[in-house]
């Protein structure tokens, strides 16, 4: 298993959906940022509209990473640890766990997360491979705080 990342579009919320929900009245915007439905009856009617229909995002995802696989987080954790007090939402709400899914970071924490993120460019690893793994969770996290900014929607796991 991998962590993923991903945030979610505001087509919803700024009129931008191509086709409308099939049933408009049992739609509503989670506290993940991610449109759902009240009606479990009709799940499947709208998780289809919404993976290729809704807008122009299938599954009204903007951005989506694989952050990595459970080895490449242990590595990434050991990392951040060695100055911890830099990193305490990294730490605590990212790489924490490999398998973390479901949770999400709020709009009002991507400032902090954005700080975070920026000390990241001091860590460097005298091993090539780590030090890509390094510099490409810096450049994930980037274009997920960027576009999450832009969406005004958490990064939800
Ligand atoms: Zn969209």
């Amino acid at each position: 298993m991998a962590l993923e990342a991903r945030v979610h579009c505001n087509c919803y919320e700024t009129g931008k959906l191509l086709i409308p929900p099939p049933r408009p009245d049992q739609l509503y915007l989670a506290e993940d940022g991610g449109l759902a439905c009240t009606d479990l009856y009709h799940l499947y009617e709208f998780e289809e509209w919404l993976e290729k229909y809704a807008c122009r995002h299938p599954g009204g995802v903007a951005l989506q990473h694989v952050i990595g696989s459970a080895g490449v987080i242990a590595f990434l954790q050991e990392e951040l640890e060695r100055t911890a007090d830099d990193f305490p939402l990294l730490l605590g709400k990212v790489v924490y766990d490999a398998n973390h899914a479901g949770d999400f970071l709020p709009v009002t924490e991507l400032k902090d997360l954005l700080a975070e993120t920026i000390r990241l460019a001091v860590l460097h690893s005298d091993d090539s491979e780590e030090e890509s793994l390094l510099r490409n969770f810096e450049r994930q996290l980037k274009g997920l705080i960027t576009c999450a900014i832009q969406m005004r929607k958490p990064i939800v796991f």
